[in-house]
């Protein structure tokens, strides 16, 4: 009995314990910018950054819109959404660059947080918006409904640039092996690319979308993709779509 009282003691002090631990837990920053202050517009416009001498973010907090400069224009990786459209043009502009640069587009999968923007920059550049088959349906039909709380379609960007696992996408000095990842969409772009570090070379993933979104059959497609990109030899750098 004495025991079982000092078991029970013990495991309320654990759970307490875990409780405590629960709320003391600090928030990621990626928590902060995805969930807690998502709708926080001007907390999400952080400064443009740059990470390798080929890579720069230039998206709000809570989604990732990358540049990468190359000998012929620039190759952006998506295009976040309304209301930051504008902001990640000036970005463009704040860190060295003419909208003029941007040729190509590429959409990391058919959600409004990606490709929501890119008819605007589109316009703005010149660029060709690109994006595997799948998703360019997703990208029209969501273009076809309206938009949040029965509000008007969001503005999309014509079906441009078709590309399909293994092809290559080259800009000036820039290569990119473009893989289709499904899972989190039916047509989820990934691209493989070198960064440099001072010079220095490393291999880098642009992985166009993880979490499964649509059920069993989704999530199937997840982990098949899930272990492609695990069976790849030699990357080095993950680029994320998500703060
Ligand atoms: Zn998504």
């Amino acid at each position: 009995m004495k025991r079982t009282t000092r078991l029970a003691a013990t495991f309320t002090a654990i759970c307490l314990a875990a409780n405590v631990a629960g709320h003391a837990r600090a928030e990621t920053l990626s928590e902060t910018y995805r969930v807690t202050r998502a709708n926080d517009v001007e907390f999400q416009k952080i400064a443009p950054f740059k990470v390798f001498d080929n890579l720069y973010h230039v998206g709000p907090g809570y989604v990732g819109v990358w540049l990468i400069p190359t000998t012929a224009g620039i190759i952006m990786i998506d295009s976040a959404q309304e209301p930051y459209v504008d902001f990640v043009m000036d970005n463009v502009k704040n860190v060295g660059f003419d909208l003029k640069d941007i040729k190509y587009i590429m959409l990391s999968h058919g959600h409004l947080d990606h490709f929501g923007g890119s008819a605007r920059i589109q316009e703005a550049s010149g660029a060709r918006v690109v994006a595997l088959d799948e998703d360019w349906k997703m990208i029209e039909d969501a273009g076809a409904r309206p938009g949040r709380n029965g509000g008007p379609s969001p503005r999309v960007p014509k079906r441009d640039m078709v590309v399909k696992d293994g092809d290559t996408l080259t800009l000036g000095n820039t290569t990119m092996k473009l893989y289709h990842h499904p899972g989190h969409t039916p047509g989820v772009l990934s691209g493989e690319f070198t960064v440099f570090d001072n010079g220095k070379p490393h291999k880098a993933l642009w992985q166009g979308g993880g979490g499964s979104r649509g059920g069993l059959a989704a999530a199937e497609q997840a982990v098949e993709t899930t272990n492609r990109i695990a069976a790849m030899p030699g990357i080095e750098v993950l680029v994320m779509i998500h703060s």
